[in-house]
């Protein structure tokens, strides 16, 4: 019998004004970062979740979204503290990508074991 492991953490921005709480699952066993405009300005390593396994707690007025091109993603970051905390993904809406670095407690993370994605040259951009 095979059991989903829940694990629920807390994610904050730096000055911890945007909170959400994220079931991650398997997800840091995936940890990424994207060669993209945008994530390779930012740097992050991000794990990869559902919509429906990220909520927002607090922080719904100062948290801010950044769009660019398509505007299909949608990146999230705290207006206080600057900090990108997450962003519905472009190449699949109903996933969300998670700045792991904001999670509270990272034991578990190791921060040099990620695989790069191809951002810059994005599947939905290939004509
Ligand atoms: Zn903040």
């Amino acid at each position: 019998m095979e059991y989903i492991v829940l694990m629920s953490k807390s994610l904050t921005c730096h000055c911890k004004k945007v909170k959400l709480e994220v079931e991650l699952g398997e997800s840091l066993k995936n940890l990424i970062k994207c060669n993209c405009s945008i994530c390779i300005r930012r740097g992050a390593v991000m794990a990869i979740v559902k919509s429906e396994n990220i909520r927002l707690i607090k922080g719904k007025e100062i948290l801010k979204t950044y769009q660019f091109h398509t505007k299909v993603a949608k990146h999230f970051f705290c207006s206080n503290c600057g900090i990108y905390t997450h962003h519905y993904q472009r190449r699949n809406p109903k996933m969300v990508g998670i700045n792991v670095a904001c999670l509270e407690g990272k034991e578990e993370i190791n921060f040099k074991q990620y695989k790069v994605l191809d951002g810059q040259n994005h599947p939905l951009d290939k004509k």
